[in-house]
């Protein structure tokens, strides 16, 4: 097989998904992440590719807007025409190649319960900072010095030899001093250094498969029929079918955490004025962040992504 390898370096891939369209890019080493449950061959680079989010819609305030749920669909789906053009250039250099998209949960995880929360086939943000690509914020998001944590995944998995890059020494989270986060969170969902994933689930993804299957439980045990009709034509209908339609509401939704967070060299210029005020704090939100001192335990266990603190 070696005959048929095009010799390829990190550079040159970066560029190529750079020209194909990813605003970032990063290689991680593929025994850091273990992606053996995926490939057995071809996972020994995770290259992780990164859009940036449109500030247009980040700076539309409500969490639950479709315009947000749709713009957020749309620079995945971009994304991930990148990452396929990348594997076929990959592939046609002599180096198999596979996507894993952010969305990618395994279905054999499903135990009968549509609140509880999957964790994903691979932990994108994780890899990303192994990528050398940015670091964990207050809420686990990641936060990369271009763009924040507005940005999407995806990564490519490749066992092409190349540099692997190196997770960045310095926190770029700010703390609980700044925790803009935890104070705009509408579910509540932002702990110190984690997050309640269920909570924040029901936010993030709208009009997903709890809220299908709670909507149909109402439908079949709705009593009569008229009551059935209306539920069947109500706009809890019209928005699962929309959402199921093309995936905006479902894989995409509440984001209120990143368009708030003051990291990302956009910030500034293109957000801040439209966040200058939180109106979802609360005095218990304040009295919580107060109490909180960066260093928790948790924040040891995830210190190696999270980074050092500058607090
Ligand atoms: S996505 Fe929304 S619900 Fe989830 S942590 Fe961020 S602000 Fe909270
Ligand atoms: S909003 Fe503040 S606390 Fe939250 S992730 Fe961003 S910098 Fe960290």
């Amino acid at each position: 097989m070696e005959i048929y390898r095009k010799p390829l370096t990190a550079a040159e891939i970066k560029a190529k998904a750079r020209e194909l369209g990813a605003d970032l890019v990063g290689v991680a080493d593929g025994t850091r992440l273990d992606t053996s449950h995926i490939t057995e061959l071809d996972g020994a680079r995770v290259i992780v590719l990164a859009k940036h989010l449109n500030d247009g819609v980040a700076r539309i305030r409500r969490w639950d807007d479709r315009h947000k749920y749709y713009n957020d669909e749309l620079a995945l789906t971009h994304l991930e025409e990148t990452s396929l053009e990348l594997v076929y250039w990959l592939e046609d250099c002599g180096y198999p190649a596979l996507i894993v998209p952010p969305t990618h949960v395994d279905p054999s995880r499903y135990a009968n319960d549509p609140n509880a929360h999957i964790e994903p086939m691979l932990p994108l943000a994780h890899a990303a900072v192994e990528a050398g690509l940015g670091t964990l914020g207050l809420n686990l998001q990641l936060l990369t010095p271009e763009y924040g944590p507005r940005v999407i995944l995806t990564a490519v998995l490749c066992s092409v030899d190349v540099q692997c890059d190196q997770p960045m020494q310095e926190a770029l989270c700010r703390g609980p001093s700044c925790g803009r986060c935890l104070k705009t969170c509408p579910a509540d969902a932002v702990r110190e250094w984690e997050r309640d994933w269920p909570a924040c689930d029901r936010y993030r993804s709208p009009h997903g498969f709890a809220q299908l299957t709670e909507h149909l439980e109402k439908i079949t045990q709705a009593t009569d029929a008229a009551t059935r009709k209306q539920l069947l034509r109500s706009e809890a209908s019209f928005n699962l079918w929309q959402s199921i339609l093309r995936g905006a509401g479902v894989i995409t939704g509440c984001r209120r955490c990143a368009d708030v967070c003051p990291v990302g060299a956009d910030y500034e210029a293109m957000l801040a004025d439209a966040h200058t005020e939180i109106p979802e704090n609360t005095p218990q939100k304040e009295q919580r962040l107060a109490a909180m001192t960066g260093h928790s335990p948790a924040y040891e266990e995830q210190k190696r992504y999270i980074g050092i603190l500058k607090i």
